[in-house]
């Protein structure tokens, strides 16, 4: 970003605190080349250098709203803000941070566990909040996602994650979207805080169960610090703030666990808890970790999950109906919705003219916007050709064999069917 003399710094007076000096940071990049007071110099530069080593830090908690480095800002102030979709469907930028990579807690996969030799940094609540505020200010992050590593310990880590919101909240009067992590076994008292102040709260339970957590971690109890936390976020948030959303993440394949047992988890959180999403981070293995030597998790496998979550949460399916392999995982082979209709032909096929929304879901290609707009257009007219239904090629192709049309498969439909028994039977081999 250029900008002239009379624009930048120099032009104005000298910061006269540190808060001052990030303000300048966060306003003009140039800032730190321009002021001519060495102590507020290196000052400005240790923020940035915070930013940059706690906003890497930050990628390690998935929760993929918030997308990958693939779509980070790669703006050098902005450079661990991600573009997210926040609860209501509307984008947002978020900057993705800790408090603080200090941890006190030993988790075998975590880049911030203790026992990892790793330059650690923190923030305080006053550094954090104002160069939020200023970022919002430049346009560069419209939201925050704050977790942290568990410094000292839980309530004096909660402590700070909980006075920078209040700051973002109250001093720069913040009405944005906040998504605040809540550390294992935090105490009733910050639960109700982080809920009274954020949008989304999450807590991670990282594994199905406790068996396979211990796999991965030592120095958690999934019983008693995150499942518990999870139902006490679940009771306040319906006691104070039922519109505040609540979040988990699993680490996938990194202690042999199967799709199954997550999926019946997180299964469980939908009908109990209420939980608004749940978020599948393939296992990538970290340098200097307990876990280096274990080979990262396929992305297919991640994104295997994220379509079974969209058939729990918004197809109407239920968990008894999933199709697993002999192992206990989603087939490789195709998306599970696919695997679905293979293997129940008695459900097929489906007449687009008659059929309710939960029957037209269940036909590959069609989704809940096709499925609306199928039954938007059949109140006018009778839908005689695949054109009628308004998909796309692709998932006109796949829904075809599927479905009747005024009592007619579509010209396609023998075709296509051909190749189902051949596809059957490689999943079954695959099994
Ligand atoms: S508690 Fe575990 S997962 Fe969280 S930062 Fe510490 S070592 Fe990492």
């Amino acid at each position: 970003m250029s900008r002239t003399r009379t624009q930048g710094p120099s032009a104005r007076a000298s910061p006269r605190t540190p808060i001052d000096a990030i303000e300048r940071l966060c306003y003009d990049a140039d800032a730190v080349f321009l002021t001519r007071d060495p102590a507020l110099w290196g000052y400005a530069m240790e923020i940035e250098q915070k930013i940059d080593l706690l906003g890497e830090a930050a990628q390690y908690d998935v929760c993929r709203a918030c997308g990958t480095h693939s779509g980070r800002m790669r703006d050098d102030l902005g450079r661990w803000v991600y573009p997210a979709v926040r609860p209501d469907g509307t984008r947002v930028s978020l900057l993705k941070v800790l408090q603080t990579n200090v941890c006190e807690r030993d988790c075998a996969y975590c880049a911030n566990r203790s026992q990892r030799d790793a330059p650690r940094t923190s923030f305080k609540p006053e550094e954090l909040a104002a160069t939020f505020d200023r970022m919002v200010r430049r346009g560069l992050c419209q939201g925050l996602f704050l977790s942290s590593g568990v410094s000292d310990n839980v309530a004096r880590a909660s402590a700070q994650m909980l006075a920078t919101v209040e700051l973002v909240r109250k001093r720069y009067a913040f009405r944005g979207y906040v998504h605040l992590k809540i550390l294992p076994g935090a105490d009733d008292a910050t639960i109700e805080a982080s809920v009274r102040l954020a949008d989304r709260v999450s807590v991670n339970l990282e594994a199905p169960n406790a068996e396979r957590l211990f796999a991965l971690s030592r120095s958690k109890a999934f019983a008693t610090e995150l499942l518990a936390s999870l139902r006490q976020a679940d009771r306040i948030r319906r006691k104070v703030g039922p519109a505040v959303s609540l979040t988990t993440q699993f680490v996938v394949g990194a202690a042999g666990e199967t799709d199954r047992e997550i999926l019946a988890t997180a299964t469980a959180l939908y009908r109990d808890l209420g939980l608004a999403r749940a978020y599948y981070s393939a296992f990538q293995p970290v340098r200097d970790t307990p876990l280096e030597e274990l080979s990262p998790t396929p992305t297919w496998r991640e994104q295997r999950l994220y379509q079974v979550d969209m058939l729990l949460r918004r197809y109407g399916y239920c968990f008894d109906e999933l199709c697993f392999n002999a192992q206990g995982n989603l087939p490789r082979e195709a998306d599970p919705k696919q695997v679905w209709a293979w293997r129940h032909p008695e459900f097929f096929p489906v007449e687009v003219n008659t059929a309710n929304r939960e029957a037209l879901l269940r036909v590959p290609g069609i989704g809940p916007i096709t499925a609306q707009r199928i039954i938007s257009r059949r109140r006018v007219a009778t839908l005689r050709d695949l054109r009628d239904l308004g998909m796309g090629a692709a998932s006109a192709r796949r829904a075809a064999p599927y479905i009747l049309l005024d009592g007619r498969a579509p010209t396609r439909q023998l075709g296509l069917w051909e190749g189902v028994g051949e596809a059957v039977a490689a999943l079954d081999a695959a099994s």
